[in-house]
């Protein structure tokens, strides 16, 4: 598994000339105190903004901008494309790396699109995930980028957008991005933690969060004066605030020798292989009871039967709130799944 190597810093948007330097000298200044050196410089040119009367970006005169910090400072340049005329003003500059935002991410034609203009240019290509929690959608986006052969392909996870008011601007649901690097262990994942936090406070929690799993590197907003930045003013930091955030979080170590836990995978194992032969056990019985209940036309569900199942496992819980939770939804998915087998069976010859 890859390790933590990707650290990507700058501001939410490129407002001014004075902005974008001021925040990557600053960046510079700290950067000796930074866990690894800056990956990328960050800074949106073109901002998909809710209103068309919010801050929407300076669009192509950043560029001369960008090239400056990349200058003085060989910072890498990242920026978000949208469309493929946006890819066209990268290649003008120069820029090769960029990133695709969680709009955009929604719409398979566009993807395609950007796609085929990255085809040939060597672009480094960073795939938000979709507003929407569709899993299958964001690997489509990364599979498209990949199969028109863009030098690298990685994915950044920015949360999802909600209806109902949180504490954070975007739900982590952190299943979804796992599920990711279980499907896709290649693919290097990177957390946005200001857009899922939407402000400054739980920036560093969500932090953790992401390299306790084994995430690969975090993109952090940061400008050289948060109280006056155009957009997304809530979840900026300063170059300052960030040194000292990175210097409070716990990076994890890869380097674990695999013997060390042999044991224990293997009797998880043999656990797991047990459970899976007596859960098809229990089908089986299943399938006789529905049997039965058919031939007697009983209805399929029994409240007392289910009942005196959920009291047995009760009796051997270990009554931790997160033990507890998995229990109940365990035996919510066992049930569906026992009445399910039932109707199929009921069902059969009937028609
Ligand atoms: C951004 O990175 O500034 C941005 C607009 O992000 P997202 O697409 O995640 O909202
Ligand atoms: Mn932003």
């Amino acid at each position: 598994m890859q390790p933590f190597n990707y650290f990507i810093a700058g501001p939410c948007a490129a407002e001014s000339e004075e902005q974008v330097y001021e925040t990557a000298r600053q960046l510079y200044e700290h950067s000796k105190g930074f866990p690894i050196p800056l990956s990328f410089f960050r800074a949106g040119v073109w901002k998909p903004r809710s209103s068309a009367n919010s801050f929407c970006g300076v669009g192509e005169v950043a560029f001369p901008w960008l090239q400056r910090v990349e200058k003085d400072f060989h910072f890498p340049i990242c920026v978000e494309i949208a469309n493929t005329q946006h890819i066209e003003i990268c290649q003008k500059y120069n820029i090769r790396h960029i990133w695709i935002g969680a709009r955009t991410a929604v719409n398979p034609f566009i993807i395609q699109d950007l796609a085929d203009a990255i085809r040939g240019g060597n672009f480094t290509v960073m795939v938000k995930n979709p507003v929407i929690p569709d899993l299958k959608l964001w690997i489509g986006n990364i599979e498209r980028f990949e199969k028109a052969g863009a030098a690298q392909v990685l994915a950044v996870h920015r949360g999802f957008a909600e209806q109902k008011e949180n504490v954070l601007r975007n739900a982590p649901l952190w299943e979804i991005p796992i599920e990711l690097r279980i499907q896709r262990p290649d693919i290097p994942i990177i957390c946005d933690p200001s857009h899922i936090a939407g402000n400054t406070t739980y920036i560093k929690q969500i932090s953790q969060i992401a390299i306790d799993y084994g995430f690969n590197g975090l993109m952090i907003e940061t400008h050289c004066s948060p109280t006056k930045a155009l957009s997304d003013q809530q979840q900026q930091l300063t170059p300052d605030e960030l040194q000292t955030l990175l210097s409070q979080l716990i990076f994890k170590q890869n380097n674990l020798p695999d013997n060390l836990l042999r044991k224990q995978r293997t009797l998880i194992r043999n656990i797991d292989a047990q459970i899976s032969q007596l859960l098809s056990k229990r089908m089986e019985l299943v399938e006789e009871i529905a049997k039965i209940k058919k031939e007697r036309q009983m209805p399929l569900i029994q409240p007392e039967q289910w009942n005196q199942v959920v009291n047995n496992y009760q009796q051997y819980a270990h009554h931790d709130p997160c033990f507890d939770e998995f229990l109940q939804k365990y035996l919510s998915l066992l049930h569906q799944y026992s009445l399910l087998k039932q109707q199929e069976i009921n069902h059969e010859n009937n028609h």
